[in-house]
């Protein structure tokens, strides 16, 4: 499955990429000359890199801290030429160009945008040029921020179509409990449902010093995965990581690809934001759950938020159970009016199927 990999991304986060004057340039000097290494191998690779923050912060001497959000918004204004300027030397070195792409999740929520977005890589690809993303910080709110590069990572992977997704780390892997604070803490090689993975194992005190720690690596890993895409999750320190990742060595942990959404499923589920909530009789319900229909109009009793044709909204039982998520084909307004409501192929059911 890894050694087949024709298209990857490689995600680092700023723990790694941060020297004690800056920006840490052996780290960077090492990881592009091993994506130089991969690139020769005819594998084409994206860089999904944070530090912009950092490289501000280390740039204006900055010591004070916390920054506000408008403050951080500067500082990557500042520190994101920083951080492409290192990457551009350090590939240079190897004839490789490189290409800046700064997301925002407002990007990859539409399909237009997304669909620009694709267009823009695969130029890119065929210019044989390194696409290196980051989030806009800068221009991105709260409201369309995606927060944390891991998940952006997640959503690069599907939007490039990659085969693989590595997530550096200063971890050498996931553990099923915090190593720095039980010694008997072990790694796991393996993760093949994360679900299962989430009830044994406390990731959310596994602190990485990034913005997400493991618990946005595990939530990353979990919706690459649902895509089909698999994801590792290594220690970025480790000596030429990623091809021996490509060459098959167990490196870190594995998260194995689960059920395959489409790409129009992940949308819906991770990108777009849910601006309303249906609740649905018990008819209703069965027609999604138990028999794969769409959702009418008239099966929905009760409504939440404001929503307009083609936006996003969450599908509740009457009880408040979650059953799915979908976009609707008519607005508040018109429920009244128009039969269909959601076409099933614009709902992705997220209750478990139900024993017939
Ligand atoms: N985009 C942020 C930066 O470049 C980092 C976000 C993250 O660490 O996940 O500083």
């Amino acid at each position: 499955m890894l050694r087949k990999a024709k298209r990857i991304v490689v995600k680092v986060g700023s723990q790694l990429l941060a020297g004690r004057e800056g920006l840490n340039r052996e780290f960077i000097e090492s990881l592009c000359s091993q994506i130089a290494e991969v690139r020769e191998k005819g594998i084409e690779v994206v860089l999904v890199s944070s530090g912009a923050v950092l490289a501000g912060i280390k740039a204006l001497k900055l010591k004070r801290k916390p920054f506000s959000l408008a403050e951080k918004q500067a500082l990557s204004a500042v520190g994101q030429p920083y951080l492409m300027a290192e990457y551009r030397k350090a590939f240079q070195k190897f004839g490789v160009e490189t290409g800046q792409v700064l997301l925002t999740a407002e990007d990859l929520r539409s399909k237009e945008r997304f669909h620009n977005a694709k267009n823009t890589f695969g130029a890119l690809f065929k210019l044989g040029v390194i696409p290196i993303v980051n989030e806009n910080d800068t221009l991105s709110t709260e409201e369309i921020r995606i927060g944390d590069n891991d998940n952006l990572s997640a959503h690069v992977s599907v939007l490039v179509d990659a085969d693989l997704l590595i997530i550096l780390t200063t971890s050498p892997g996931v553990f099923d409990k915090n190593p720095e604070r039980y010694p008997d803490a072990r790694l796991i090689p393996v993760i093949e449902d994360i679900k299962e993975a989430l009830e044994k194992c406390d990731f959310s005190t596994q602190s990485t010093y990034g913005t997400g720690g493991m618990a946005t690596k595990i939530e990353a890993a979990a919706k690459a995965a649902k895509k089909g895409i698999p994801v590792i999750i290594a220690g970025g320190r480790e000596e030429r990581v990623i091809e021996r990742i490509l060459k098959g060595e167990r490196l870190g942990t594995l998260v194995m690809p689960s059920k395959k959404l489409k790409a129009k499923g992940y949308r819906i589920l991770y990108l777009m934001k849910p601006v309303g909530k249906l609740f649905i009789d018990e008819g209703a319900e069965e027609a999604l759950v138990k028999n794969g229909k769409s959702l009418l109009s008239k099966g929905v009793k009760r409504t939440e938020g404001e929503f307009k044709k083609g936006d996003a909204v969450e599908v509740y039982g009457l009880n408040g159970e979650l059953i799915g998520k979908g976009i609707v084909r008519c607005s508040k307004e018109e429920l009244e009016r128009s039969k269909l409501c959601i076409h099933r192929d614009d709902f992705v059911l997220l209750k478990e199927m139900e024993q017939k």
